[in-house]
């Protein structure tokens, strides 16, 4: 069975994304546990982290319904000592977050080299970043999306994400989070049947499957291969309806959060139930 959200709003508590996810229909959502453009927030409160857990149950969100994000500040490669402390502690305390309400993955962006280091070092730094956070936390997997390769991110390409998962220690703590629209401008083409065979036949043999946490489905502005972040609404951009028709029929994506990033969240209802109706079509 297929587990079909958004990355809803949190905002006036932890409390409020569970109530948001049940408005659209949605079986699963993403959340962030603190403000994302910001380092520092306030821990959360007993309250709401009672009435976070309180409102899962009443409407059903089991951990594996959720993908909680984390902040778009942190970058755990960074070629710069102060600043990879930085982002490890707010890791850190994204990961305890994810802990305290009862959350079972934690995804995130690997991290950019900024041009001052190689990609391998860069590499290597992302995961012994997840070592650190994974050595002073229980339960919780470290879930790497794939980017679109924008700027100096890491992890366009699935034998970097391999690579990664390859040097983090705890391989039952790591996982996977696949982005349809950094896919694609990363240069998988799931834009159509044979693409998207080849495509994740490639992921299955680089990365695999049992690593596959959480997806992202998000059309795409910008073209193949063309390294630019920009989602689109489903079935309006160069992806188009086929991928995701293709997706809600392969039982390989059973089980996991399905998270619309789309960015016209007045339509996310209606995308929840067009992409349902796909699944039983
Ligand atoms: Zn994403
Ligand atoms: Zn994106």
């Amino acid at each position: 069975m297929k587990y079909i959200g958004a990355h809803v709003s949190a905002s006036g508590g932890v409390e409020n994304a569970p109530l948001n996810a049940h408005n659209i229909g949605a079986t699963a959502f993403a959340l962030f546990t603190k403000n994302q453009r910001q380092w520092l927030s306030a821990p959360l409160s007993q309250k709401s982290i009672e009435l976070f857990r309180e409102r899962c149950e009443q409407y059903n969100y089991s951990p594996s319904r959720i993908l909680p994000h984390d902040s778009y500040l942190i970058n755990l490669g960074h070629p710069l000592s102060d600043a990879l402390e930085k982002s490890r502690t707010s890791f850190l305390d994204e990961m305890k977050r994810c802990e305290q309400l009862g959350l079972d993955r934690l995804n995130f962006h690997p991290g950019s080299h900024l041009n001052q280091i190689s990609v391998d070092e860069c590499l290597t730094r992302i995961a012994e970043s997840i070592n650190i956070s994974l050595e002073k936390t229980k339960g919780v997997t470290a879930v790497i999306e794939n980017t679109a390769g924008q700027g100096t991110n890491l992890g366009f390409k699935f034998e970097q994400i391999a690579r990664i998962i390859d040097i983090v220690e705890d391989k039952n703590r790591v996982g996977v989070c696949i982005d349809t629209c950094h896919s694609f401008a990363a240069g998988y083409d799931l834009s159509n049947a044979e693409g998207f065979k080849r495509s994740f036949d490639h992921f299955d043999k680089v990365i695999g499957f049992k690593y596959l946490k959480g997806m992202h489905l998000n059309d795409a502005k910008k073209g193949l291969n063309s390294r630019v972040d920009r989602h689109d609404s489903i079935g309006v951009g160069l992806l188009g309806e086929e991928t995701f028709k293709i997706l809600m029929k392969d039982p390989r994506f059973d089980g996991i959060p399905l998270i619309l990033e789309t960015p016209d969240e007045t339509l996310w209802s209606e995308e929840i139930a067009r992409l349902k109706s796909w699944e039983r079509e």
